[in-house]
């Protein structure tokens, strides 16, 4: 089935020199015209009406991360709508609202998948990285892998559900907070936020450690207990601790903010390099530091559960899709606190 209004060729960004985002020539990311994606038998097109801006856009931007398909356009917290099929869907029909996520596929058939951990599966894909994702008018997505997002958030509260949210639940996940424990949350950005509004719910006393007045001010609008800077004690030891910000010289720092037996969860994908930790003061009493890779679509599923049910909504700062670049020099300057969102202007 297709929406015959569908056109041929589309608007998108396209990295096609990976390198700060500051630079005007060569831009690493410019607004180019491709043809509109067919989808495979097991696929969607959707077309995009948001799309949030991630921090590891500005890595596949800059090329912190390999370049996985030249010319890729990044993007992978879409809303938007079914525009066509594949032969072989069945759930999903034209005009559906769906979200695309950062996961796009797994081979299904790993010892990581079939024991449920499909994000640690070697052959997983990722849109915005391995395919093209969603700074354009149109992406596709495996209908597997498609998520349904709650009715009553609008497209662009609802973007950055896709990536930060989950991921920053999944950190929480792996942060093993104690019910009632103390969570320390190291950078407020996108993510945090969002994590920060489910471990409030769930009955936490969060500690917000960051630079910059606007992130304190929203971490206690948000109903922080306290939000300092991030080099500074907590106010009181933490039970767990999320390290969102991507910068290893916090890594002793929030090990030492563990109380005994405290666990720090790394939530990023790409981290400056960690300095060297002193045993007895980071780690000993059975101090433990994870890293969060990727997620689950179980993780995407049970987030945005919680997230409809508990009201969580992203702060967003709205760009025009024509506007990408600005969006990701932005985010890189610290110029805005919550989520960029991308919406469509394009189409
Ligand atoms: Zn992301
Ligand atoms: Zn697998």
């Amino acid at each position: 089935m297709a929406d015959t209004d569908t056109p041929r060729t589309m608007r998108a960004w396209a990295v096609t020199e990976p390198g700060p985002v500051e630079a005007d020539t060569p831009a690493p990311l410019r607004l180019v015209v491709k043809p509109v994606p067919v989808p495979r038998d097991d696929e969607l097109l959707v077309r995009v009406r948001a799309c949030g801006v991630c921090r590891t856009d500005l890595h596949v931007t800059e090329g912190d991360l390999p370049v996985r398909r030249p010319g890729v356009t990044p993007g992978h917290e879409v809303v938007g709508e079914v525009a066509a099929a594949g032969a072989a869907v069945r759930g999903f029909a034209v005009g559906d609202r769906v979200g695309v996520a950062w996961l796009r596929s797994t081979d299904g058939s790993c010892a990581y998948c079939l024991r449920g951990a499909e994000n640690l599966c070697p052959a997983s894909r990722y849109t915005g990285w391995d395919a093209d994702g969603g700074y354009a008018e149109y992406t596709t997505v495996p209908a597997d892998f498609a998520h349904r997002l709650p009715a009553d958030v609008p497209d662009e509260a609802s973007a950055p559900l896709l990536c930060a949210g989950i991921i920053g639940y999944r950190a929480l996940r792996r942060a093993a907070l104690p019910a009632g424990g103390r969570l320390g949350l190291y950078g407020f950005g996108g993510s945090a936020h969002l994590c920060a509004q489910v471990a409030l719910a769930e009955g936490a006393t969060v500690h917000v450690l960051t630079r910059g007045a606007a992130a304190r001010r929203l971490a206690l609008e948000l109903g922080a207990a306290s939000a300092g800077d991030a080099y500074a004690p907590p106010p009181e030891p933490l039970d767990s601790a999320v390290l969102f910000a991507p910068v290893g010289d916090l890594v002793p720092v929030a090990l030492r903010a563990l109380d005994r037996g405290g666990v720090l969860a790394i939530a990023g994908i790409h981290l400056s390099d960690i300095p060297p930790l002193h045993y007895e003061s980071d780690l000993f009493y059975e101090k433990e530091v994870r890293s969060v890779t990727s997620n689950t679509r179980a993780d995407a599923r049970e987030f945005l559960a919680l997230a409809a049910r508990h009201g969580v909504r992203a702060t967003t700062h709205a760009y025009p899709l024509s506007r990408a670049l600005d969006a990701l020099r932005d985010l890189k300057a610290g110029r805005f606190d919550g989520a960029a969102v991308l919406v469509n202007d394009l189409s």
